[in-house]
This record gives structure tokens, C-alpha cells and sequence, in this order.
């Protein structure tokens, strides 16, 4: 945690659920989850891409749950992964038919660990009811909890209708996006009243509200937090592609998050075709890192470079660094614990990479144009050689190797007894 990130962010207490191995709320570290784009019932497929988001961090993923070849995958797909030595906790994702679903597949519902439901979508009319109970129902056969996931764009008509009807009967009546927000509101809380009417207990809810634009997810999950004090899944849906949905999604959650907001999130990003899936993954990682609420990789802060560094040198040493790290975290995580709250700064000239590197843990001040070729490394904040040369960019990440070794390593705590 980064110091004062508690005084600034006090966490809005939701009430703790356990999915899986994993605690969401009850003042819980914030949970980062993910969900695949494969078929599922492609098992090969969805064990692959659900085995690559575990690894990148993902403590949660969500699988399409949509019809019957699905349902039969999914115990198969937990057992792969188990036998990959994969055990995180799998979300089914219904629409539609979740009831007739979870009852002819009961070894589905049992191998997964939380099911998601959307309100606006569990069924038409006077099936909704039923439905809707006969989910919950097998979520307290199986001990499973269940997201109650409010969609902006599936919101349910009825409720939308008779708040609008009653809104234009008003003496006073608001506009109708305030009406949209209470609409999404009121069909999370009535849903999670009616389901802890029928036994499940507050515990084993948890309640999103999405939308795709930014100042309405901030007034929902305002809203909703004031009103409730179930555990809160954030993400903005159909975030979009690349830069956009990364910023769009980090505006709204961040916003959220600072006012003590969300117990767990989801970047919602539209890869690119066959792109990297495991990318919302590092994002959400970085957003909570970033705000300081958790720290999940060592941080390589690195100037943004300029006019002085008009060699490529400082940006791919950065980038190497960066990604050297990534690659070795699985392994490091088991070998150094405590090192994701590492601090390592690359920097392109002498304006601010002293400075800058003696705030780091170990940082390098490589030489900006027209300086000389030299570049002094910084580790506690004391200078302690100059690299030159070519081969200054291996030594560099083999004294990060040795800096970590010496402070994380397995010898650390008897050396520091010993000091
Ligand atoms: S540290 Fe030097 S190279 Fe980097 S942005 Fe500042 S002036 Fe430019």
C-alpha cells in the first residue's frame, strides 16, 4: 500500500464474499479479473486462454456460459486446469437460459465458483420471476455466490417504464439519464432483495451496474454504493479498442476507486484481432498500482525523453527492463517475496535521471545527447558505479538481478539480522 493511500481512499466497507479461494469485499485487496473470448465449449481453447490470464494475474475469470456443449465443457475445463497446476476460481457468465443450464449441467454448476447473472435478461414477463429464483436456488444447492450484473444496455424494460411513467407524473421530474441511473440502480437492489428473500445470504452477493460511458458509471456506482452494502464489481462496458478503452476505463474506475469505491474490477477492452487477451489483465494491474492500492510487479518508472535523447538507447533499455521484469514475475514472485514493490528507474539524461534515479530503489541516468557517454547507477539512493560502453545495458539488469537477489532473496532476512 503507497503511505497515505489510506488516508486519502478510505475503502466504503462492503460485506466480504468468498469465491473460490479468492475474498472480495470486507476490506479485502481489490480483486483483478478478467474473462475470456473463446468458445467455450472448446475446451482446448478456453483452458489455453484462461491458464494465459491466471498467469498475468487475473485472480478471477469469467467463461461464456450460452448453451449446452458449454455447460458440458466446463468441468472438464476445470479439471485441465487443475492438472496444469491452474486453480483459479471460474465465473459463468449467463444470459437467457442460466436456469435450464445450471439444472441439466449440475457438475457445471458445481465446478464453477461464482455464476453471473444479468437481471434485465434472466427471462421475459411473468418468467423472470421464475427464473430468477430457480438460479438462485441452485446457487444455494451448490453454496455458490452470484453476481447480480445490471447492464446499461439490457436494462429491464418494465422497471424502466413504470419509473419513467412515474417520473412524467411528477411534480417535480427529473431528467431522463437521472431516471436511467435509478432505473439501474432500483433493478440491482430489488434483484438482490429477492434473492436474499429466497435464502441467499448477503455474503454470496455481489452487484454490478455497467454502462459505456463514463459519467454514467460514476453516478450509478455512486448511487449504488450509498444504497447498499453488498461487495461491488466495477467495469465499464464495451470500453472499446486500444488507448480509448484503456483510458475510458481508467477515468471511470479511478474516479470511483479514489472515493473508496469497488471491491473488484475488469478492464473491458476489445482486443485487437488475434490480439493479446492478457492485456486487460496488466491494466487493471497497473490502474490499482498506479493509485497505490495494491502492487502486483516491481514499477520501472522511465522519463517520457525529449530533444536530449536522441539515441534509442534509454527507450530500449526501459522497454527491456520493463518487459524483462513481466517475463520474470511468475518465477520471482515464489523466489523473492515482497519484490512487485521494487522500484527501478531508467531515465535519458542528467536534467532529472539523478534525481529521478535516486528515488528508486536501483536507477540508471543514461547519457542524454551530447553528454558523455556515461551512466551513473543509484541504488538506495547512492551512486555506486558508471556504466560505459556497450555492454552497459546488460550489466545494468545484472545489478537489478543482484539487487533483488541481496534484498528479496531467501539469505535477505539473516543478513539483515545479521547487519
Ligand atoms: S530526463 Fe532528460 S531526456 Fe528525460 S525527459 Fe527529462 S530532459 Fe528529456
Amino acid at each position: 500500500m503507497y503511505p497515505g493511500a489510506m488516508e486519502m481512499k478510505a475503502r466504503k466497507r462492503t460485506i466480504a464474499v468468498r469465491i473460490g479461494g479468492v475474498t472480495m469485499g470486507g476490506g479485502a485487496p481489490i480483486v483483478v479479473q478478467s474473462m475470456t473470448n473463446t468458445d467455450t465449449a472448446d475446451v482446448g481453447a478456453t483452458v489455453t486462454q484462461v491458464a494465459a490470464l491466471a498467469r498475468a494475474g487475473s485472480e478471477l475469470v469469467r467463461i461464456t456460459v450460452d448453451r449446452a456443449e458449454a455447460a458440458a465443457a466446463v468441468p472438464e475445463i476445470r479439471d485441465q486446469l487443475a492438472a496444469l497446476g491452474v486453480d483459479v476460481p471460474l465465473i459463468g457468465d449467463f444470459h437467457y437460459n442460466g436456469h435450464t443450464l445450471l439444472a441439466a449441467y449440475p457438475a457445471c454448476a458445481e465446478a464453477l465458483a461464482k455464476y453471473r447473472i444479468n437481471p434485465g435478461n434472466v427471462g421475459f414477463k411473468d418468467k423472470r420471476d421464475k427464473q430468477f429464483s430457480q438460479i438462485i436456488e441452485i446457487a444455494l444447492r451448490h453454496d455458490k455466490p452470484v453476481r447480480i450484473g445490471v447492464n446499461w444496455g439490457s436494462l429491464d424494460q418494465d422497471l424502466l417504464t413504470r419509473l419513467m411513467d412515474e417520473n412524467a407524473q411528477s411534480p417535480d421530474p427529473k431528467d431522463a439519464r437521472a431516471v436511467m441511473h435509478e432505473a439501474i440502480v432500483q433493478s440491482a437492489l430489488i434483484s438482490a432483495e429477492r434473492a436474499q428473500e429466497l435464502g441467499l445470504g448477503a455474503d454470496k452477493i455481489v452487484l454490478s451496474a455497467k454502462s459505456s460511458a463514463v459519467q454514467d458509471l460514476i453516478a450509478v456506482y455512486a448511487m449504488l454504493a450509498a444504497r447498499s452494502d453488498l461487495a461491488l464489481h466495477l467495469g465499464l462496458t464495451e470500453a472499446g479498442m486500444g488507448s480509448k478503452g484503456i483510458v475510458a476505463s481508467s477515468a471511470a474506475l479511478s474516479v470511483l476507486l479514489q472515493q473508496g469505491i469497488g471491491d473488484t474490477i475488469r478492464i473491458s477492452l476489445t482486443p485487437e484481432p488475434n490480439g493479446d487477451r492478457t492485456l486487460e489483465v496488466k491494466v487493471a494491474q497497473e490502474l490499482l498500482q498506479s493509485m497505490g492500492f495494491r502492487a502486483f510487479v516491481p514499477l520501472v518508472a522511465a522519463c517520457p525523453g525529449c530533444g536530449r535523447t536522441t539515441s534509442t538507447t534509454f527507450q530500449e533499455l526501459a522497454r527491456d527492463i520493463q518487459d524483462f521484469i513481466r517475463d520474470q514475475m511468475p518465477e520471482w514472485k515464489r523466489r523473492y517475496p515482497g519484490v512487485e514493490t521494487l522500484n527501478v528507474a531508467v531515465m535519458g539524461c542528467i536534467v532529472n535521471g539523478p534525481g529521478e534515479s535516486k528515488h528508486a530503489d536501483i536507477g540508471i541516468s543514461l547519457p542524454g545527447t551530447g553528454e558523455s557517454p556515461a551512466a551513473p547507477v543509484f541504488i538506495d539512493g547512492e551512486k555506486v558505479t558508471t556504466l560505459r560502453g556497450p555492454g552497459a545495458a546488460a550489466e545494468f539488469k545484472q545489478m537489478v538481478l543482484d539487487y533483488i537477489e541481496r534484498r528479496y532473496g531467501t539469505g535477505a532476512m539473516g543478513r539483515s539480522a545479521a547487519e
